[in-house]
């Protein structure tokens, strides 16, 4: 005898945010056999675990409503949501200025080493035409 495991998950749907309104996306896949059954927060003991199980789910009068109203339901969800994406924007925004920096960075870096090289060179111009300098003197 087989032993198999039921796992249950709460079906959740995916937020838009350039549309700011929540859709229906099937956690399941085509042919997909899984152990996992479903449970849709639309109604008490709601469960699909085959597609067609979940597309006669979300053609329901009570279900669509709900979708239609999630975001009235989930206002946290939907601000939470909001600001990810934001925030993932923001983030990508930052990432590439930081790239940008690093770059920058290094350019400097370099241009820094010609400069301290220069300087040596420099210092020991200096030396050298004081040390001629003395010995002019010192004839
Ligand atoms: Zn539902």
């Amino acid at each position: 005898m087989e032993i198999v495991s039921i796992q249950q998950k709460c079906y959740q749907p995916e937020y838009d945010p350039d549309k700011d309104e929540y859709f229906d996306k099937s956690p399941i896949k085509k042919f997909e056999r899984n152990n996992i059954h479903f449970t849709c927060k639309c109604k008490i003991n709601s469960q699909f675990r085959t597609l067609s199980e979940y597309k006669n789910h979300i053609n329901t009068k009570t279900h669509q409503n709900f979708i239609k109203n999630y975001k009235i339901y989930n206002k946290e969800l939907t601000e939470a949501n909001k600001r990810i994406v934001e925030l993932t924007r923001d983030n990508e925004l930052l990432s590439r200025k930081n790239i940008d920096l690093v770059n920058e960075n290094e350019i400097l870096l370099k241009k820094n080493i010609e400069v301290k090289e220069e300087n040596i060179e420099l210092i020991k111009a200096v030396k050298n035409y004081r040390i001629e300098l003395w010995s002019d003197l010192s004839e």
